[in-house]
Formats: structure tokens, sequence, C-alpha cells
């Protein structure tokens, strides 16, 4: 989904947000969001109409009758915009062959399989099925509470890069010790390290 797109399904949401439950026409909330969008990014929001026809397809927005919906909340209450649906879950366990991408165990070996989102949600990870990954319970628990230790992988990753190029063996031996350290320990195995 490109940016613009983000802010206009946005854009329609907060307005039916603003009026839950109430049955909105089609020419009400498009000339809203039209003049809203305008105003705050000087862009033209084209084919809110198309917008509005998807989120409820989504299930974000009740269709009442054509060109009318509705915003239930508690129809909505547990579908947030940058959930995966249950279809682009489906289509991310498959690529990923049914099994965790750090330890590749699967429900075989008795794990709980999990799709979590690669970048977070909170920093403005998208509900896409390439921001998607198959873990096991277990690894998705770790990587949400070692969240403190990923820039310190990133940062010896590069570390180890840029003493791989410079021919340091030393300063390269101490960061593949720590980054071993790292695999050893199943910490932060979404952030790859290319030895
Ligand atoms: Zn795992």
């Amino acid at each position: 989904m490109k940016k613009d797109d983000k802010t206009q399904r946005d854009l329609i949401m907060e307005y039916f947000k603003k009026h839950p439950n109430k049955d909105i026409k089609h020419p009400e909330i498009v000339d809203w969001v039209v003049s809203e969008y305008k105003k705050r990014t000087g862009k033209v929001f084209r084919d809110p109409d198309r917008g509005i026809r998807k989120l409820a397809q989504e299930g974000f927005l009740i269709k009442i009758a054509k060109g009318v919906y509705r915003y239930d909340p508690a129809f909505v209450a547990k579908r947030d915009l940058e959930d995966f649906t249950p279809a682009q879950k489906e289509a991310i366990l498959k690529r990923d062959n049914y099994h965790c991408v750090v330890c590749g165990r699967g429900k075989e070996h008795g794990v709980e399989l999990q799709v979590d989102h690669i970048k977070p949600k909170d920093q403005g990870g998208k509900a896409e099925i390439e921001n998607g990954q198959t873990l096991c319970a277990q690894h998705n628990f770790q990587k949400k509470n070692y969240k403190q230790t990923e820039s310190g992988k990133r940062f010896f990753i590069r570390l180890y890069a840029a003493a791989k190029k410079n021919k340091d063996k030393t300063l390269q031996d101490f960061c593949a010790q720590i980054l071993e350290v790292y695999e050893s320990n199943g910490v932060n195995g979404h952030i790859v390290w290319k030895k």
C-alpha cells in the first residue's frame, strides 16, 4: 500500500469514527474527505468511492444500501487497519512453509505458529504480506521482549562488515563472537547477519 493510500484510508475512517452507528451517504463523506485531504496535504483525493468500497470489503465499514455505509465500533472492535487479514496470514504461513523462520520448528514439533509484523505496527509497519513472517510463540515472544538488543545486533553487523572490508581481523573476530552469542541464544533472529 502506498503512503497516500494509507492516509486516504485513515481519513475516510476518521470521518466514520466521528459519526459511529450512523448511515452515511456517499456525497456526504466524499465531500468531506476531498476537501479535508486538500486542506491537509494540498493533494487531490482520487476516487474516494473506491476507498470506501474497499474498506467495506475489508470489514471496516458496513454497506447498508447502495452508496450508504455505516461504521459500527462493535462490529470492527477487533479489526485494526494494520492487522493481517485471515487470507494474508494464510499466505504468509504458506510462504514460510508453516515453520518458524528463526528456529524452523512447526506444528509437528508441538509449537504454536504466529504471524508477526517484521516492522511492528507501532513503527508504521503495514499489513502487507512482505511485512509478515511466521514465528513460533517462543520466538514471537522473544522478538517483542528483546527489542532493546536489536540496535546492538545491527551495530555489530555493520561493524563486522566494515572490519571485513578493512581487513581488520581482530575487530572482525570480536564482532563475530558477539554475533555468534546472539545466534546461539536465538536472540533477534529476524535480523539476519550475513557472514
Ligand atoms: Zn521459533
